[in-house]
């Protein structure tokens, strides 16, 4: 068995939709992943974020554009004038759930239920088009616990629960991103999540590959949105994936390696508006190469923390880390001197709280607005001269930390978001292009 996921754009329109056919009926049986429709998240957060404010009217208003281009495609996808009335009243159902938000109390939980709806909405516009499937609800198996992980054992017993009682049937589709938390709420699996469920259903089911199908003919060696020719990297290993995923290459979900890796599956990226080209191919294969790929992530804030105390002194940092443990932060990169230490997180929620319990360790600043660029190629230890080749291409541009020597896959670079853009076009110039 394999799982397709489709992402927003290869959903984008009633036109892309059609275009999947081909690629899932083929007489295998397969899990079909389905994402919303591209620009339906963002959307729904917007709205969202409207009921929060009370601005009932804007938020309105948007609920019913983003109505409109529903019925429109509804209209469009649906030859008959009977399956056509069947797509609008479920479509209507979910925006008339949307709507009635309108003046009541708005939380966490309300918004939760509003952003899974983008995901709900899918897979009905292509039920009805020529296509024999049959609906899984992803909502009656992925779960996560209370710490937003996850819950394996559960999504595995209720998946195969589920797939027992449907075993002739050759498609099954499913919604990406969607699932309940340990209280029985809808939840999320984070922005981009869709590929993480995908990989999760693989692992559960120990398929024998896992695709993400996207916009693009798979990993590229830099960001396409920032950088002008960059190229696909035909293979990556799972290590060098995952690094390059959790620091912010768009096309894969931070998490998506972990499960795969863990149940050696291969990952294939593809493109759905070119299917004949192979994509990337994910393995635990690992072939060193001087450079392969870089990525940047934002929204880093960098925690600086210097005391006396710390001189030839042992048991330090792990008080350091214990804060952090305390509020369940992930520190991404860490760098120390003899009597200061620095770290960068990614989830500011609780940064008040930590920098109040550093200070009572010694003096603390803060800096946010920073990026992570994480450099993917050959740094194992007995290779010689890439840094050299790194800080010349970054020459200009300040580097505030560097993480060297934690990884045989990779080097990070911290430096300051507005630098981002010219930092990852000075390294596509340096380590690709003109090398060759
Ligand atoms: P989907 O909606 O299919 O999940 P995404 O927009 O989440 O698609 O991911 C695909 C996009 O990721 C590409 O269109 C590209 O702009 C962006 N991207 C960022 N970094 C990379 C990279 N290293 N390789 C390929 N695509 C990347
Ligand atoms: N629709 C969700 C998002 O935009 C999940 C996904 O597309 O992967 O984040
Ligand atoms: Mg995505």
């Amino acid at each position: 068995m394999k799982i397709l996921k489709f992402g927003g754009t290869s959903v984008g329109n009633p036109e892309r939709m059609r275009a999947l056919i081909p690629l899932i009926v083929n007489g295998e049986q397969k899990i079909v992943v389905l994402s919303a429709m591209s620009g339906t998240t963002n959307s729904l957060i917007e709205i969202s974020g409207l009921f929060y404010t009370g601005d009932t009217t804007a938020a309105l208003e948007k609920v019913e554009t983003l109505r409109s281009k529903y019925h429109s495609h509804v209209g469009e996808l649906y030859a008959y004038e009977g399956t056509c009335q069947i797509g609008l009243d479920i479509v209507n159902s979910h925006f008339d759930f949307i709507a009635g938000y309108a003046n009541k109390p708005f939380s966490k939980i309300q918004e939760k239920a509003i952003l899974a709806q983008g995901e709900l909405m899918v897979h009905l516009l292509l039920q009805e088009n020529d296509i024999n499937s049959l609906l899984l609800p992803a909502l009656a198996f992925m779960r996560i616990d209370k710490y937003g992980e996850p819950d394996l054992l559960y999504i595995e017993e209720s998946l195969k629960r589920e797939l027992s009682n449907h075993k002739d049937s050759e498609i099954i589709i499913t919604q990406g991103f969607i699932c309940r938390n340990a209280y029985g709420e809808i939840d999320n699996l984070k922005r981009g999540g869709s590929d993480y469920t995908a990989s999760l259903i693989g692992a559960a089911l120990h398929t024998e590959e896992i695709q993400i199908w996207t916009d693009i003919n798979g990993f590229h060696n830099n960001d396409p949105r920032y950088v002008k020719k960059t190229r696909v990297i035909r293979e990556l290993s799972f290590d060098e994936a995952a690094e390059l995923a959790y620091f912010g290459a768009k096309i894969l979900h931070p998490s998506t390696i972990t499960p795969a890796r863990e149940k050696n599956i291969p990952v294939r990226l593809k493109n759905t508006m070119d299917p004949e080209d192979p994509g990337t191919l994910i393995t635990g294969k690992c072939v060193f190469e001087d450079y392969k790929a870089v990525a940047a992530k934002d929204g880093i804030s960098v925690i600086r923390i210097r005391s006396d105390r710390m001189l030839m002194a042992f048991g330090f940092l792990r008080k350091v880390f214990e804060i952090f443990e305390a509020y369940r932060t992930p520190i991404d990169m860490i760098t120390t001197s003899e009597v200061s230490v620095s770290l960068t997180i990614d989830n500011p929620d609780n940064l008040e709280h930590i920098i109040k319990a550093l200070k009572e360790l010694g003096t603390v600043d803060v800096e946010s607005n920073q990026s992570i660029i994480c450099i993917v190629g050959d740094f194992r230890t007995e290779r010689t001269g890439s840094a050299p080749e790194i800080f010349e291409a970054l020459n200009t541009i300040p580097l505030k930390m560097i993480s060297y020597g934690g990884s045989p896959y990779s080097l990070s670079l911290l430096i300051d978001s507005s630098d981002k853009v010219n930092a990852l076009r000075y390294l596509s110039k340096h380590l690709f292009n003109q090398k060759k």
